[in-house]
């Protein structure tokens, strides 16, 4: 039997978020689930399965009033507009469990030093409406559950989606305990971007070596000064050059270089890591679910060469 990952990986086999044909691939999940264990990267030992959030952890990010009309599927025509998705009683239940996803992986990021849920980083969603394919804000509701059980005091964002994390930005924008960097392209998706306490706004077809050299310095200054108790990573497969949303022109070994030096300058500062997948939308679903696995692949090497988040800091 094959060692297992020195991390979890949060995985439930309804994550699935019923689109149809639609330009979000929403047979991802199960798509990167399945890579994981044929590839041999990961075997049954290595998952944990999630239960839905309870609506007592999604009202401390969510209005009533949109739980409700979630729950009851009676959103307006307009409201559905925003959200992007078509209205279904499995993507409500796909949205609850990638909220408890995110839970159970930040939780589990704070025995272990890493997590991974296979779903989640749906940071366009609003307190009070959807937008952009996301319909509940996991991480924030993961970040509001820690803060409430008294796990953490402070939470940090890392958003490296093509698009930005204007859900984030604007939930958190008056919380000195969260600190929210978004790296992504100015001119895309969404028009209305409210401040980040960092936002890194890159210019069409930017490629690895200038992302990177943006990217990097600005996670280090951030955690130096702001010293948070979990760093939230909101991957994204999105600036990748093939994608369809994207306009960016990083390649799949600049994606991993990426998601490495974040792990390593939060690992090397004794700092947790939970990670979420946010957006993905290449020309082939295979290079979005390879870039995914990549993550994986990138947070298992840090975790390998600095054995624990304690040991990283003597
Ligand atoms: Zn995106």
């Amino acid at each position: 039997m094959m060692a297992p990952l020195p991390f979890k990986l949060v995985y439930h086999q309804r994550y699935d978020l019923n689109l149809g044909p639609h330009v979000f691939p929403s047979q991802k999940f199960r798509l990167i689930y399945e890579l994981l264990l044929r590839e041999g990267l990961a075997s049954g030992q290595d998952f944990l399965q999630p239960n839905p959030a309870s609506d007592e952890d999604i009202l401390r990010v969510h209005t009533a009033g949109w739980v409700r009309k979630l729950k009851t599927g009676t959103l307006t025509a307009s409201e559905v507009m925003l959200l992007e998705v078509p209205y279904s009683q499995e993507l409500v239940e796909a949205v609850w469990l990638a909220a408890g996803g995110t839970i159970l992986a930040a939780q589990s990021s704070l025995r272990d030093g890493l997590a991974s849920n296979l779903s989640g980083g749906f940071h366009h969603a609003y307190p009070d409406h959807g937008e952009g394919f996301c319909a509940i804000h996991d991480v924030a509701v993961a970040i509001r559950k820690l803060q409430a059980d008294g796990a953490i005091k402070k939470a940090m964002v890392v958003d490296t989606d093509v698009h930005h994390g204007n859900g984030t930005a604007g939930i958190f924008r008056n919380d000195p305990t969260v600190f929210t960097l978004s790296i992504h392209q100015l001119n895309n998706y969404p028009a209305h971007k409210p401040p980040s306490s960092v936002d890194l706004n890159m210019d069409d077809g930017v490629e690895d070596e200038e992302y990177l050299s943006a990217l990097i310095p600005a996670v280090q200054h951030a955690l130096d000064k702001f010293q948070p108790n979990i760093l939230f990573y909101v991957s994204g497969a999105d600036p990748y050059c093939e994608d369809q949303l994207g306009g960016l022109s990083l390649s799949k070994a600049g994606l991993k270089q990426r998601d490495r030096s974040v792990f390593e300058e939060a690992r090397r500062r004794g700092i947790s890591v939970a990670t979420t997948l946010a957006g993905g939308y290449a020309r082939r679903v295979e290079d979005t679910v390879q870039i995914h696995v990549n993550t994986i692949l990138a947070a298992s090497e840090v975790a390998l060469a600095f054995p624990s988040a304690s040991a990283a800091r003597s």
